[in-house]
């Protein structure tokens, strides 16, 4: 498991008891972690303060898709601190494509993907939609999990460093 799906197990799925997909219930992870989650028809983001962190969801959005938001700001919370408009463009991209991986692992946790595709592999089920369906996830989201997935495989992370084929499925 490498560091960011580490942080992700521990920090965040953790708090709650998750054996299965559709037991990550990211609103349930928000409270435990005390994150006030509100809904409003503008820009996700996540503000307040340290001890009163607040998550703003764009309710706008999709349910899949705000569930990809609601976890993205989860994981800034438990990963990263400071302001992101006082810090390098660099730093900020770095950051960035962290809490992309993070948001992957969190969504659809290495060991659960596993499980269903070695299912899926044995009933002839077509994975990215499948994997779309029981981790309710959009289907680009499944994409590029799924790319990272076949990633890992054939070259296991250890780092934090994004070789070139990592940066194109975390920035796309
Ligand atoms: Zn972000």
């Amino acid at each position: 498991m490498s560091r960011l799906e580490m942080l992700v197990q521990n920090q965040l799925l953790s708090a709650i008891e998750v054996h299965y997909p559709d037991e990550i219930d990211l609103f349930e992870i928000a409270y435990r972690l005390q994150v006030l989650v509100l809904s409003k028809p503008c820009l996700s983001t996540l503000s307040g303060t340290a001890n009163h962190p607040v998550i703003v969801l764009d309710n706008r959005l999709t349910t899949a898709e705000q569930r990809v938001q609601l976890a993205h700001e989860l994981c800034h919370f438990v990963a990263h601190s400071g302001d992101q408009l006082f810090m390098s463009p660099l730093f900020r991209s770095y950051q960035e494509s962290q809490t992309r991986r993070m948001t992957m692992y969190l969504l659809s946790p290495t060991h659960m993907l596993t499980d269903s595709l070695n299912a899926m592999a044995s009933q002839h089920i077509h994975p990215l939609l499948s994997v779309a369906q029981s981790f309710d996830i959009p289907y680009d989201f499944a994409k590029r999990r799924l790319d990272l997935y076949r990633l890992e495989f054939t070259r296991p992370v250890k780092s934090d460093v994004f070789t070139e084929p990592e940066q194109q499925i975390l920035f796309a």
